[in-house]
């Protein structure tokens, strides 16, 4: 099968099964749904009778679901066979039963697509297909069961909480909901085997292809995070992909040295037993966007994510300053709804974020979608270190990231080392925003308040520096400019 083929195959998976699992879970258990929350839906279950008649769970967030008396769940596509059929395909190997096709049939006409066997496809085009999405359950299966140990083993150390809980304040509600964890392996087998053994049956290929271990050359495999705390990335109810924050007990290894850790991705040169559905294409908490918000926050890291969603607000992260072109494609169609989207990046010196956020509103405003860039504000502590950065090292907002070195050319290493410092006390994230005690209510204002990317280009110039340095500070923003519609240009 042409490797193009295939894309669009996946690319039909990922479609049906961003019909939202709630308009499903209502539109054919009706009357069953006895109870509704925001993020989730108490059903009675169709396929064994129940005391409490809710043991049928549908999570809107996750966007998966999971009966607690028969033991299954999965995403939208595997909730329709469940309700049609009480079965559930899984990452078997083998044909697809029928009553897989006809659960794909129904969410693809809600979809607005064809069926897959009249996508032109051969038969055994159509089997290779089905085969892959299989390939893609089972990795999915790997990195869900992996995220459910790694939580087991955070639950169990109460050191390591205690530092995630002092350190992004998220609640406890939040770690469990989300699965958060620590990379406690139990030695250099322990998590293999359990994950080998005979309740859960994966094979040391499956757990290869997931990416979160690693062949070794005896036959062997590592996993590869390490005394991390592992944050998954869910989507259709199944964790797709992962990233690790180092932590005081990462060790101290050469390739530990970075602050987040993503899983490696699928190369068709060097990592080919990665499968290809891993990719860097998910953006943290992609799936609200299946939800049809009218507004979308967008920022930075995945704790920032994190902290917006526990305060209730629809928020994406692609985990770096920017999100890639080749992403906006798939999520252009998804903002339909979307009428603000607020980019709140890191409030640092270097505003590294600006950038990134005129190129995001070039993008947007071409689709009638305005874009606001919201400013975390500094506290007095934050001010001062600034202050200080100032004077002693004569470092300020118009500092770019690489002038940034230059400027601390010549200074001793312990001035060095006391300029670091004093720059990561003078910069404050949407996470830190939070621990320090605001409320949703503050970020609203702060919401209402921000301005587009070319005002707060402007607005934000020093009015201290030669007219030179201002020019190079103008200039890419006024190249960013001449790509806005008039929409963003008022
Ligand atoms: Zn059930």
């Amino acid at each position: 099968m042409a490797f193009e083929r295939q894309d669009n195959v996946r690319e039909y998976y990922r479609r049906i099964t961003a019909v939202d699992i709630g308009m499903v879970a209502r539109e054919l258990l009706g009357a069953h749904v006895l109870h509704e929350s925001d993020r989730l839906l108490q059903c009675d279950c169709p396929n064994h009778s129940s005391q409490s008649h809710r043991s049928l769970h549908v999570m809107l967030d996750k966007q998966g679901w999971y009966c607690f008396g028969c033991g299954v769940g999965g995403d939208v596509l595997q909730l329709v066979e469940f309700i049609q059929s009480g079965q559930v395909t899984r990452g078997q190997s083998g044909p697809m039963p029928e009553s897989h096709q006809h659960a794909r049939d129904f969410l693809a006409a809600k979809a607005g697509l064809p069926s897959l066997a009249k996508h032109g496809l051969s038969p055994e085009e159509l089997a290779e297909a089905e085969a892959e999405r299989l390939v893609e359950l089972r990795v999915h299966e790997v990195l869900t069961a992996l995220a459910e140990h790694y939580h087991g083993r955070l639950k169990d150390n109460h050191e390591v909480l205690e530092w995630l809980r002092s350190k992004y304040g998220l609640s406890a509600e939040t770690v469990d909901r989300l699965l958060i964890g620590y990379a406690d392996n139990d030695g250099d087998e322990g998590i293999v085997r359990k994950l080998t053994c005979k309740e859960r049956n994966f094979s040391p290929r499956d757990l290869a292809a997931s990416g979160a271990f690693r062949p070794t050359n005896q036959d062997g495999l590592d996993p590869f995070f390490d005394r991390r705390v592992v944050f998954p990335y869910w989507s259709r109810g199944r964790v797709v992909f992962m990233i690790g924050r180092k932590t005081p007990w990462t060790p101290d290894k050469p390739w530990e040295q970075g602050k987040y850790k993503k899983l490696p991705v699928h190369d068709e040169n060097t990592r080919k037993h990665i499968a290809p559905c891993i990719d860097n294409s998910h953006l943290y908490n992609e799936d609200c966007l299946l939800a049809d918000p009218e507004r979308l926050i967008i920022t930075e890291g995945v704790t920032d994510c994190i902290s917006l969603m526990e305060h209730g607000f629809p928020a994406v992260s692609p985990v770096t300053v920017r999100i890639r072109e080749a992403d906006w494609e798939r999520l252009l169609p998804r903002l339909r709804n979307v009428k603000t989207v607020y980019v709140c990046q890191d409030n640092e010196i270097s505003q590294a974020g600006l950038n990134g956020a005129l190129k995001t509103a070039a993008v947007l405003s071409e689709h009638r979608i305005q874009t606001r860039l919201a400013l975390l504000p500094l506290d007095e502590r934050r001010e001062n270190a600034r202050r200080e950065l100032r004077e002693r090292f004569g470092l300020d907002a118009a500092v770019g990231a690489r002038e940034l070195t230059k400027r601390l050319d010549g200074r001793t290493p312990d001035e060095i080392r006391e300029a670091e410092r004093l720059l990561s006390e003078a910069k404050i994230d949407v996470n830190d925003y939070f621990v320090a005690g605001h409320s949703a209510q503050d970020f609203e204002e702060l919401l209402a308040k921000a301005e587009t990317p070319l005002e707060f280009g402007i607005s934000h110039l020093p009015i201290d520096v030669s007219e030179e340095e201002r020019n190079r500070l103008l200039e890419p923003i006024l190249r960013e400019a001449a790509y806005l519609t008039p929409l963003e240009q008022n």
